[in-house]
């Protein structure tokens, strides 16, 4: 019935394609595919509403024209998602193109590209439409060109090719997940999936990223052959699986899998992100490139996952891959702000806190899954306040600590705690309004201890982390007592 509703529509909308399609260069017709499908009528293909309904009714006409087999009775891959408390359906679209080897049809390559993006809101009584043409008007429409351009070409197709405009993916790449959840194509058939998500900034970005390629054993290498052929500039091409788009479920359990991107170029999740500022020349080369080396990986006598992907891949017992493991070693920057004094070790009392704060770079060794080791290295402020005067040291402080993941959601989010020990090595500062001397009167060198908990999610770190001063600062005893550092901070950090 879904399809019946929108006929009319849908009708109305293609006669321009219908009519002019055949003899029109490509750049206009992607340009057509995206001014439909980022127009004021689709409401910007939010999950569930009737604007996605519009997009799947458009681009399942066109996988059908370009001649692909539909999955089951027709092209709809239905599968709910919860969003909050609620379970709201969503749909793939999924064509097939049966691959021409007899011994290698049986293996598949999926090529997706998300439909679904914002929908609207209201700001103040006033409609708002995120029409999306970046995101991802312009994967779906290459898509729809590839799909066509492959059909057409499908003598050179070895492996099959099964297309997919993926619903959900803004909501937490669901429709990639489900795909392969429900086994639309089973998992251990894929030999590698693409995703085409962003892709209509070529210009303006001068490269585009492929990132996820390299996770093909000798797909870097093919990509920057063709690219050579069709003129374009590669950006990246890691064998790291993009988390951001449809990749991430793909490559987490073992599936190479790239990420054609043009970058952040457009008005990215904003109203204005329309079908004008679109670069379809570009687009027209990304889809030529893609064609080409699609087909070299069809034919190719094996496709693998490439030794530095698969050196990265975590295995059950009985030898499926669960997730993508970390990378050994990463780095990044962290700021712990809080507050300090010092302990008087011979007295009741204690010295009141001021302000502390110490900042620098970060390295992580992932030891084990539960053991990652953490060293920093810090520019320091540090001190405390006693009677009426202010003590105020500037320090250089590398703390060590391992911490320990008490529980872990893939490779996205983990809880921790740590613990460990820093040495401080203290550079100037002022007691009373005078230099301290170092040396004299207090302690150039110092250690302690650390302990504290924190969360890690994607890249993001925060935390909480008390310092504890285990040597004397104070030399000369002129203050009668032994003097102990305590910091305690909160602490953001970001792993690049
Ligand atoms: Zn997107």
């Amino acid at each position: 019935m879904r399809k019946l509703i929108h006929l009319s529509w849908i009708i109305g909308l293609l006669i321009p394609v219908l009519v002019f399609g055949q003899t029109e260069e490509l750049p206009g017709v992607l340009k057509d595919h995206v001014r439909v499908l980022a127009s004021p009528e689709f409401q910007g293909r939010g999950l569930g509403t009737e604007g996605a309904e519009l997009a799947r009714a458009y681009i399942s006409t066109h996988f059908a024209d370009a001649g692909l087999e539909p999955i089951g009775e027709d092209y709809f891959h239905d599968f709910r998602v919860r969003i909050g408390l609620a379970w709201v359906p969503a749909i793939n679209v999924v064509g097939k193109l049966p691959g021409s080897n007899p011994e290698l049809k049986d293996e598949v390559i999926v090529v997706g590209a998300h439909y679904d993006h914002l929908g609207y809101v209201y700001r103040s009584g006033d409609k708002s439409i995120y029409h999306g043409a970046d995101d991802n008007a312009s994967g779906v429409a290459t898509l729809i060109e590839l799909a066509a351009h492959l059909s057409e070409n499908r003598e050179k197709v070895g492996r099959t090719i099964v297309f997919v405009a993926f619903d959900a993916e803004e909501s937490g790449l669901w429709g990639a997940r489900m795909f392969l959840q429900d086994s639309v194509v089973h998992p251990e058939r894929i030999r590698g999936m693409f995703s085409l998500d962003m892709v209509g900034m070529y210009e303006a970005n001068n490269a585009l990223d492929l990132k996820g390629i390299a996770s093909f054993a000798g797909g870097r290498e093919l990509a920057e052959q063709l690219s050579q052929k069709h003129h374009i500039k590669l950006g990246n091409t890691s064998a790291e699986i993009e988390r951001r788009t449809d990749t991430w479920p793909f490559g987490n359990i073992g599936i190479p899998a790239a990420h054609a991107f043009t970058h952040l170029k457009s008005p990215y999740h904003q109203p204005e992100d329309t079908y004008d500022l679109l670069d379809y020349e570009g687009m027209a080369s990304i889809k030529g490139f893609l064609a080409d080396l699609i087909v070299e990986l069809s034919q190719m006598p094996e496709v693998n996952p490439s030794d530095a992907f698969a050196a990265r891949l975590k295995k059950s017992e009985e030898g499926r891959v669960v997730e993508i493991k970390k990378p050994f070693f990463s780095f990044g920057l962290v700021l712990h702000n809080g507050s300090g004094h010092h302990r008087y070790r011979d007295e009741f009392f204690r010295a009141k806190s001021v302000y502390n704060f110490s900042g620098g770079l970060f390295a992580q060794f992932n030891l084990s899954p539960s053991f990652t080791l953490q060293p920093e290295l810090l520019f320091d402020l540090n001190g405390s306040k006693f009677g009426d005067g202010t003590f105020r040291r500037t320090s250089i402080t590398a703390p060590v600590n391992l911490q320990y993941n008490l529980f872990q959601i893939e490779s996205e989010a983990r809880f921790f705690i740590l613990g460990g020990a820093y040495y401080r090595y203290n550079v100037g500062g002022k007691v009373e309004g005078n230099s301290i001397d170092y040396g004299n009167d207090f302690e150039e060198n110092e250690w302690g201890l650390s302990f504290g908990l924190g969360v890690e999610i994607m890249r993001v770190h925060l935390g909480w982390t008390q310092r504890i001063g285990m040597s004397d600062i104070n030399q000369s005893h002129s203050v009668g007592t032994s003097l102990r550092d305590r910091n305690s901070y909160f602490s953001i950090g970001y792993r690049f």
